[in-house]
């Protein structure tokens, strides 16, 4: 790696660590010509993936988005972090099996959808409320309807509320 400082291509790795949660490496090095110390980072690399919103507009996938909406769903509810970064990961390979460059957010609803309902019927419909734009109970009792006639999820978590 070339020095930033001195224009060297010469260093040695003084400490490497997992980052981003351990989507990267962080490598510090010293350069062995001037000894100062920079970092760099390490990363699978990705095709861009991107997301084209109902108002038209397009923005880079995040799976960090994906995992913010989802833990907002399961707020509370027993899904563990370990479930809902599996689920994301799940979800985002699902997207770029698509072999597309751009995915509509409603179709990446659809899979975020999906995934909760195998997680947990709560964050289902919390999810569903917001993405379908409920806005009457009327809308609720029809999606608990759709559920109950639908095959059950694969697990019911256990409820701390259940009497
Ligand atoms: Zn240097």
């Amino acid at each position: 790696m070339r020095c930033p400082y001195c224009d060297q291509d010469e260093d040695r790795v003084v400490d490497s660590r997992p980052s981003e949660g351990g989507a990267a490496v962080r490598r510090r090095r010293q350069c062995l010509a001037c000894a100062h110390r920079f970092s760099t980072y390490e990363r699978v690399e990705q095709e861009a993936l991107a997301v084209r919103k109902r108002g038209g507009e397009i923005e880079p996938f995040h799976r960090s988005k994906l995992l913010t909406g989802m833990g907002k769903a399961t707020a509370n509810l027993a899904v563990s972090a370990d479930d809902l970064r599996r689920a994301a990961a799940r979800i985002e390979s699902r997207l770029r099996a698509l072999g597309r460059r751009e995915v509509s957010s409603e179709r990446v609803g659809a899979e975020v959808l999906h995934a909760l309902r195998e997680l947990d019927p709560v964050a289902y419909v919390r999810f569903a409320s917001v993405y379908k734009g409920f806005t009457s109970p009327e809308d609720f009792r029809r999606e608990l309807a759709t559920l109950e006639k639908e095959a059950p999820p694969k697990r019911q978590p256990s409820s701390p509320t259940a009497p």
